[in-house]
């Protein structure tokens, strides 16, 4: 049985505790927080990377994502070839007033074109402020963090092998057509080409066997 009294004892004696600790209040705004870097702030577009596809506005489970596109023909690359149709992006908006912070739409963007940013301070005055059309989602790209380092050991990313080896290949073949270019130019130079003279027969204008 508990003795009557003690947990009035305990409350205080927490109250004491309490009070003779440093006080972790931070004076916001006067001085920021330190959030970490995947703080849920605000959502930043990569519009580079969006193809429209909707994935994202069709999972979002508050609808507050609004994407406008239009269709245009891309014409075939070679000739004999086949036209493309390609979607281009007319808006991308996002109404932060609705939005649950979920990142869903991150998610399941196949195309990583969203982005977390830890930024907080977009509050407004007028509710319709708060959707963040597609260049004010642009702007919030710039304060996304870096992602982190890849652990030493880990397999090279596909992409990052798929790029590499892109590359390499445009070098080497420039370095194949910079030596044909170079081939001709060799064989051309006196003393080397078909015209020249054997070795031992002198120049032109000196008789083999040196000068007189
Ligand atoms: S975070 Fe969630 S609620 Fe907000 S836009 Fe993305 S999917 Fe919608
Ligand atoms: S899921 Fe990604 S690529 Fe598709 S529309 Fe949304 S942001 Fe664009």
């Amino acid at each position: 049985m508990p003795i009557p009294g003690s947990g009035l004892a305990k409350g205080l004696a927490v109250t004491l505790r309490t009070m003779t600790k440093r006080s972790h209040t931070a004076q916001y705004p006067e001085v920021q927080p330190e959030l970490p870097p995947r703080s849920r702030g605000v959502i930043g577009l990569f519009e580079e990377n969006c193809t429209v596809c909707m994935l994202c506005a069709r999972e979002c489970p508050d609808w507050c994502i609004y994407i406008d596109s239009h269709k245009e023909t891309v014409p075939a690359a070679a000739p004999g070839g086949r036209e493309r149709s390609r979607n281009v992006l007319d808006r991308f908006a996002i109404d932060f007033s609705l939005c649950m912070y979920c990142g869903i739409c991150i998610e399941v963007c196949p195309f990583d074109a969203l982005f977390w940013s830890p930024e907080f301070e977009y509050a407004e005055t007028d509710i319709h402020e708060l959707t963040h059309e597609r260049d004010k989602l642009r702007e919030w790209m710039w304060t996304v963090p870096a992602p982190p380092a890849l652990d030493p050991a880990a397999e090279e990313p596909k992409e990052i092998a798929a790029a590499r080896k892109a590359v390499e290949k445009a070098e080497a073949a420039a370095a194949a057509r910079a030596a044909a270019e170079a081939a001709p130019a060799a064989d051309a130079e006196p003393g080397t080409g078909p015209g020249a003279p054997e070795p031992g027969s002198g120049t032109p204008d000196t008789p083999a066997g040196g000068p007189a």
